[in-house]
């Protein structure tokens, strides 16, 4: 029978629910609000823990169904593809909704293609107007926004434009009805998976202390001049306990994953202590920044925007200071 329901694909490496993923579930809960549809959790990986689906159930999750099978980081996608083509056709939900992780932003357009079903990439807004849905996306790295809707039946995917949206909160006091996963085991996994990228940057973003959350960001530019200098960032967070940012040059030139974009585009950070190396300090990037208590910045230019905003400034080349600073500290 058919199903006014929103499934909503989760991301779990390590067992931890992707902020990206939490995303999508925030506004997966809104239409279960809102529009009285039924927020289905498609859960990835190991098993979920006892908490994990107390904190589901107490956002408001009703329905949580693992997928078995796609190994332990939910990483085998060609087995999460074919699984949930089959599934989809069983119940056909309403709208499925992927966060911007990075196994979702691969596996979303595939399993559109495959059912043949409307796709929006990168919504920041959607909402029901009539029986369609409408989704508003930006264009031309934020200049302009299309919006767009599906057309009856009305049944669509979408992935989300990275945090446009809150991860959820609990809906009050949690349920006294436990959350029990249903099984739904995915077909045989053949061969290696298919894109060991992915995994490698679910299990970063899983792993690594975000830049939002972290009392000093280490933010590094082009100045920083090689993927082997931008590396030595990571050793300087680690000295000082933060998180590694980075400019957008730094993320186009492949030095960083986008996650870690602060900007305009980017994440909105406000450290203690925001340390720029080898940025120029454009108006885009300061827009993600200049909240930040303090600001050391290191660079060549003594003209450089980022002096101007800046509470400490060495004039200098950002590796040779950084590595002096992780030697320093680490003394
Ligand atoms: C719509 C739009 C949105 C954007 N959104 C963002 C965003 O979210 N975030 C973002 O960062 N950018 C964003 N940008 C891009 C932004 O305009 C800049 O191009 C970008 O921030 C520059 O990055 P950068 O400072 O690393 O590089 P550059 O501007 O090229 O600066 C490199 C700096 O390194 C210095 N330098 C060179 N060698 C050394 C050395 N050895 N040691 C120390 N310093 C050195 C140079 O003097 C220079 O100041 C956006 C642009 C547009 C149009």
């Amino acid at each position: 029978m058919e199903n006014a329901a929103c499934w909503v694909m989760t991301e779990c490496p390590r067992g931890r629910i992707l902020r990206e993923s939490l995303e999508a579930l925030s506004v997966g809960l809104s239409f279960q609000k809102q529009y009285g549809m039924e927020t289905v959790v498609l859960w990835t990986g190991l098993p979920p823990e006892e908490a994990q689906l107390e904190y589901l159930a107490s956002l408001g999750v009703k329905r949580i169904i693992r997928l078995e099978g796609a190994g332990e980081e939910g990483e085998n996608e060609d087995a999460l593809l074919f699984g949930l083509h089959e599934l989809y056709l069983r119940h056909k939900p309403q709208y499925v909704l992927f966060g911007a992780g990075p196994m979702s932003l691969s596996l979303a357009p595939r399993l559109a293609a495959l059912l043949d079903v409307g796709y929006v990439a990168g919504a920041t807004y959607l909402r029901r107007v009539g029986d369609t849905l409408s989704l508003t996306r930006p264009l031309m790295q934020g200049a302009l926004s299309e919006v767009l809707r599906f057309l009856p039946p009305t049944r669509g995917m979408a992935s989300l434009y990275p945090r446009a949206f809150d991860a959820p909160n609990p809906a009050g006091s949690p349920p006294a009805e436990r959350l029990m996963p249903e099984i739904h085991p995915l077909p045989e996994p053949k061969g290696r998976p298919r894109n060991p990228e992915i995994v490698k940057r679910a299990l970063e973003a899983a792993e690594a202390l975000d830049v939002e959350d972290a009392d000093v960001v280490v933010a590094g530019g082009k100045g920083m001049g090689s993927e082997e200098n931008f590396a030595l960032l990571e050793d300087l967070a680690r000295c000082v306990g933060g998180a590694v940012a980075a400019s957008r040059i730094a993320v186009d030139l492949g030095w960083a994953p986008k996650e870690r974009l602060v900007g305009q585009t980017g994440k909105k950070v406000f450290p203690e202590l925001y340390i720029a190396c080898g940025i120029s300090g454009a108006h885009q990037h300061q827009a993600g920044m200049k909240g930040a208590r303090h600001i050391l910045a290191v660079n060549t230019d003594p003209q450089a925007p980022i002096f101007q905003i800046a509470t400490w400034s060495v004039l200098g080349d950002a590796p040779q200071v950084v590595s002096e600073m992780v030697r320093r500290l680490r003394e």
